[in-house]
């Protein structure tokens, strides 16, 4: 293998899954020269044979790969997260210029990516963190990208990103996100909605199996028939694949042999931690992540259900009916989560400083990714219409949707409870639908209870000020400073 030296508009380093799959899309566009490398030259060489069609610029050192790339130099990184990724871009910064563009298409942790940027941008050469979703296929057919990193670095990049997207109502699934780690703190919170939609379609085929009594088969019917209207979803369509589908081994249906232990590699772990820090309720994406959690104990489940003599006996319910009333439980909940998922990327946006269009995320995720829904367009409307909404819940148009299946969705959550089904991405996203629209939260008892055991202080509903009770002297109120611990 020979490198020419400078004739690559853009390098891919990372021959693996997504990598190579990636090289191939940027392959496939009009006016792309492609250079590949990877650290075994090895995988090089595979896919050089197997696509001689791409015409890409292979190199076997990072030397000849540098080498290869026409100025100013564009690399993207698609290599293990971590430390793998910090290997790769200290040898592309050794050998890059000021204005070379170092991209990290992996799944980086956005803080990671700020602490990238800072560093490289010291050398004068752009970094830009991506989030690239979608999987192989993505990859390789179109993903959703969400890059960060500088608007400067963004005009090179940009069309070269257009140019492999994916395409929703013509238009690219890609817009530069805002600075430094915003790429990937968005991808972040889509891979947070990801657990989050995911599991409350898991919780409905739970209700519907459990309380209706019908076959995966029977379901995957239902799930079709839902994805069209507001469901209309690639979760909701697979769904019903995964429903369909027959173990060829015994002749049972797939979900039935498969063990019920749900795997996470820590992308809504992350969500939830970064929805800590920020101060920014995700019960729906907690939920989600820790319900993974919960089925993947089986030395607790079993202990505890050795304790158990007898369970609820299941509501009856009018199929057809009860069917309906959990596809608007599932709508309001699905809600609930993408109203959490924004408030996380609105959070974050002004705790690191970025101007992030919100109404451009949800365009971009309207294709390519594994939340893909036709449900976005409504997201997209909302901030059309209005771009300081503090909740997605209060545009028009979802309060609506959600006051029109409330009923619906009480009925659901209480025959789940009754009938011993759990429900914590439908049960939580009531009860957060429902503290919202409370006159009154009992948060003022839990005032009380921080005044009398920390002087934490409170204010009244009456009066200006901060007020302390002396509740171990006479219980008469004083007025003082907010307390500091
Ligand atoms: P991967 O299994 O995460 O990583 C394997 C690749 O990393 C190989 O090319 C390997 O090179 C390289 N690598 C590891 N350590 C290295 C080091 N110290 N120096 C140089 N290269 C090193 O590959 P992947 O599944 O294709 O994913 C690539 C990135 O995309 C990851 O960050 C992943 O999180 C992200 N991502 C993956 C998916 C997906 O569906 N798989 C979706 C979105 C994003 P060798 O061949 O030499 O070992």
């Amino acid at each position: 293998m020979s490198s020419t030296a400078g004739t690559a508009n853009i390098g891919v380093v990372g021959m693996a899954v997504m990598g190579s799959n990636l090289a191939r899309n940027l392959a496939s566009r009009e006016g792309n020269t492609v250079a590949i490398f990877n650290r075994s030259p090895e995988r090089t060489r595979k896919l050089m044979a197997e696509h001689p069609e791409a015409g890409f610029v292979a190199s076997e050192s990072i030397d000849d790969f540098v080498a290869s790339l026409a100025k100013p130099r564009t690399a993207i990184i698609m290599v293990q997260a971590g430390a793998g990724t910090d290997a790769v871009i200290s040898e592309l910064a050794e050998r890059f210029e000021p204005g070379d563009i170092i991209v990290d298409g992996g799944n980086a942790n956005f803080h990671d990516t700020i602490r990238r940027e800072k560093d490289i941008s010291a050398k004068g050469i752009h970094f830009v963190g991506t989030g690239i979703s979608g999987g192989e296929e993505g990859a390789l057919n179109g993903p959703s990208i969400m890059p960060g990193g500088t608007a400067e670095a963004y005009k090179t990049l940009g069309p070269i990103l257009a140019s492999i997207a994916a395409v929703a109502e013509g238009e690219p699934c890609v817009t530069h996100i805002g600075t430094d780690g915003a790429g990937h703190f968005v991808k972040m919170v889509h891979n947070g909605i990801e657990y989050a939609d995911m599991q409350l379609i898991a919780e409905a085929y739970d209700l519907l199996r459990t309380i209706t009594k019908r076959s995966p088969a029977e379901l995957a019917e239902v799930f079709t028939a839902w994805n069209s209207g507001d469901l209309e979803s690639y979760l909701i369509e697979i769904t019903a694949e995964v429903l369909k589908q027959v173990d060829a081994k015994t002749g049972k249906p797939f979900v039935d042999i498969v063990l019920d232990q749900a795997g996470a590699k820590g992308t809504g772990a992350w969500t939830v931690q970064n929805a800590l820090d920020l101060g920014t309720p995700v019960g729906g994406i907690a939920e989600a992540v820790f319900a993974r959690s919960v089925s993947s104990h089986p030395e607790q489940r079993s202990a505890v259900q050795a304790t158990i003599t007898s369970r609820p006996t299941v509501v009856e319910v009018d199929v057809d009916t009860f069917a309906d009333d959990i596809r608007a439980a599932l709508y309001a909940s699905k809600v609930v989560a993408y109203a959490q998922g924004f408030d996380e990327i609105i959070a974050g946006a002004k705790q690191y400083g970025w101007d992030i269009d919100k109404g451009a995320v949800a365009k971009i995720w309207r294709a390519g990714c594994i939340i893909r829904a036709q449900f976005l367009n409504r997201i997209v409307e909302a901030y059309q219409n209005n771009p300081d909404i503090t909740s997605l819940l209060e545009d028009p148009y979802f309060a609506s949707a959600v006051a029109s299946g409330e009923e619906a969705w009480r009925r659901v959550v209480s025959t789940a409870a009754l009938s011993g089904v759990p429900v914590p991405g439908f049960g939580s996203a009531l009860s957060y639908y429902d503290s919202l629209a409370s006159k009154r939260l009992p948060a003022a008892l839990v005032q009380g209870q921080r005044d009398f055991f920390g002087a934490h202080t409170y204010k009244r509903v009456d009066e200006e000020g901060v007020f302390h009770t002396l509740w171990s002297g006479d219980r008469s109120e004083i007025a003082t400073e907010p307390s500091t611990h």
